[in-house]
This record gives C-alpha cells, sequence and structure tokens, in this order.
C-alpha cells in the first residue's frame, strides 16, 4: 500500500494514517488497525479499496477466529481433499446451491455452519453426512466420494501425519497470521529463496529471516501470512516454530538437504541448498508473488547479520515478552 497519494479533493498530497479502532460486525466488537489517508493540504480524510480492505479483513480474521468459523483455504481444502464440486459439496451439507461455493469465495458462514464445515473435515463424519443423504444416494459422484472417503479413513489409520509442526495443528489463527499451514508454499519458498541469493549470502539464519519478512509484509499488505508459519521469540529475532522438523522433513523429501561450510578463520556455517527448481508461478497467487519479488529484491544480497538486526529492532511484543513466546501477526505487523 502507498505511503502517500494525491488529494482526490484538490492539489494536496494525502498521507496514509493506521490508528486503532473499535469495529462492530455481528454483534461483537473488534479492534482493529484502521487504514485511512489524510490530506496535508485541505485535511480531508479518505479511504481507499485497498486501505478498506485491510481494515476489514482484520475484522473478519478476528470473528473467525472467535468463532471457530474456518478460513477460506480450509472451506476449499476440505472440498477439494474429498474430490467433490462446490455443488455437490453444497448438497451433502445441506447449505442450499450456491452456498459452499460462496463461502470459498470468501462469505463469512454463520458459526453453526462453520461448525458443520468443520465437523465435515473428518473423513469419518463427512462419511456418515454422504450416507445419510437419501435423494444424493444414487448419485455416481456421491457414490465415488464414499468409496474415496472410505480409503481416506483407511490410509490415515495406516499412516498417521508426523508434519503437525504448527500450533493448533495449523488451523489458522493470530499466530499462524490467519492462513493455514501450506507445506508446498514452505517448500517453494524455501527453493525460490535458496535459488535467489547469492551463495555467501545463503545460511538457514538467512532463510529463516526471509520466511518471517515474507510472512509478515504480506500480512501487514494483505492481512495473511504467507505460509501459515508460527514465530518465536529468540535473541536472534523471531523464528518459525520447529524449524528443524521442518527443514527434515523437507530433506526426507529429497527437497533440500543441509550442508555446512569451513571459514578461513576456521569456523563453521550452516546452508541449505536444493537440487529443485523454481516454481513459483504454480503454487502462490498473484499478491503473493509480488510480497515474495518484494522481499527477494530488498534482501537477496544483504548479509545475516542485517536481517537479523532488522527483525530484533522491530521489537515484536508477545504474551510474556519471553524468549520462545509465539509472536502475534495482528498486534505486531502493523507497527
Ligand atoms: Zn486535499
Amino acid at each position: 500500500m502507498k505511503d502517500r497519494i494525491e488529494c482526490p479533493f484538490g492539489e494536496g498530497e494525502a498521507v496514509l494514517k493506521k490508528e486503532p479502532r473499535s469495529l462492530s460486525y455481528r454483534k461483537y466488537e473488534f479492534t482493529v488497525i484502521a487504514h485511512y489517508y489524510k490530506c496535508e493540504d485541505c485535511g480531508e480524510e479518505f479511504t481507499t479499496n485497498e486501505a478498506d480492505h485491510i481494515t476489514l479483513i482484520q475484522v473478519h480474521n478476528q470473528y473467525r477466529e472467535r468463532n471457530g468459523i474456518p478460513f477460506v483455504e480450509e472451506i476449499r481444502d476440505i472440498r477439494e481433499k474429498y474430490g467433490l464440486s462446490a455443488s455437490k459439496m453444497s448438497e451433502v451439507l445441506r447449505l442450499g446451491e450456491n452456498g459452499y461455493g460462496n463461502y470459498e469465495k470468501g462469505e463469512i458462514p454463520t458459526p453453526a455452519i462453520g461448525a458443520l464445515i468443520k465437523t465435515a473435515e473428518r473423513p469419518e463424519n463427512f462419511l456418515s453426512l454422504l450416507k445419510s443423504h437419501n435423494l444424493i444416494k444414487n448419485d455416481k459422484a456421491i457414490i465415488k466420494a464414499i468409496s474415496h472417503v472410505e480409503h481416506m479413513i483407511r490410509e490415515e489409520r495406516d499412516n498417521p501425519d508426523h508434519f503437525n509442526i504448527s500450533v493448533n495443528f495449523g488451523i489458522p489463527n493470530n499466530f499462524t497470521g490467519y492462513s493455514m499451514l501450506n507445506r508446498s508454499k514452505i517448500k517453494h519458498l524455501l527453493i525460490h529463496y535458496i535459488h535467489e541469493c547469492k551463495d555467501e549470502y545463503n545460511d538457514k539464519l538467512k532463510l529463516i529471516k526471509l520466511l518471517f519478512f515474507t510472512d509478515f509484509s504480506h500480512y501487514r499488505n494483505f492481512g495473511h501470512s504467507v505460509s501459515g508459519l508460527s514465530y518465536q521469540k529468540k535473541n536472534f529475532g523471531p523464528m518459525p516454530y520447529c524449524f528443524d522438523t521442518i527443514l527434515n522433513y523437507f530433506e526426507q523429501q529429497d527437497i533440500i538437504y543441509q550442508d555446512w561450510e569451513i571459514l578461513v578463520d576456521g569456523k563453521a556455517r550452516e546452508i541449505i541448498r536444493t537440487h529443485r527448481n523454481i516454481k513459483t508461478n504454480e503454487v502462490f497467487n498473484e499478491e503473493e508473488k509480488s510480497t515474495i519479488d518484494l522481499v527477494t529484491g530488498y534482501y537477496k544480497n544483504s548479509p545475516t547479520e542485517d536481517l537479523v538486526k532488522k527483525s530484533t529492532e522491530l521489537n515484536l511484543k508477545s504474551s510474556n515478552d519471553t524468549e520462545n513466546d509465539l509472536i502475534g501477526f495482528q498486534e505486531n505487523a502493523f507497527a
């Protein structure tokens, strides 16, 4: 978002202002950082679509979090997991023709419907919803879905998932930047930054910082993080929660490998490398790409210590202000 724009009411220039404000939404009050412009010349205050969006998304994020309503990505992922169209999904959940599709487009479900969608996330629950719908029992898509879900239940029982590295198992909240933990995006962020940074400016700590700046800048501009990672407070600035578990996971998948370099003074630095190629076009949307380009351009040739300094200077707030605390996005990203 631009810090200064032309005033639409005259010849002056307007400056972006951010201030805490209380907004009500569906009977609840939420504190947000309101974004608006104020003209230096005529004093007129106004907003733009972009400024309104970042103000409102903070309300919507908090409303969903408070009421346990799934976020857009979760809603889409649940449907995609079962391989059904949005209209079939609406039928199974009895939501009316366009219900599910509208929720995927951003319409916010009521808490009751939110709870129903969450319930459908567990294959066991979804299976009973599928089987209990008499009208659609003979529907081809439903028959296919039933056998798919039954297969899924067997698979999950035989291969439990070992990648639960985020708080609340990847459910979007203030500590994930209201995004779901996304393995594919984390993987492609790692590959992208390993390729983009010159070798002498590339080490494990630098990657940690680049992930952090990507998520926080994206939240600052769009109200969501990119990766869904949570960040802990450390004396060297924020670091993704369970970062070594993440790296080990991708090392086992043959995505990255960890390496050491002995320096001329006899010290060593830890470097993460990859054989994989960059495919950011396939996984990131246009907004995410713009954030990644910005962070890349800004930091790829910066030494790690500059990024560490920059991240510690942010003075990020956490609940107890102690080492290892998780850092909330909402109270920190707009400062
Ligand atoms: Zn003006």
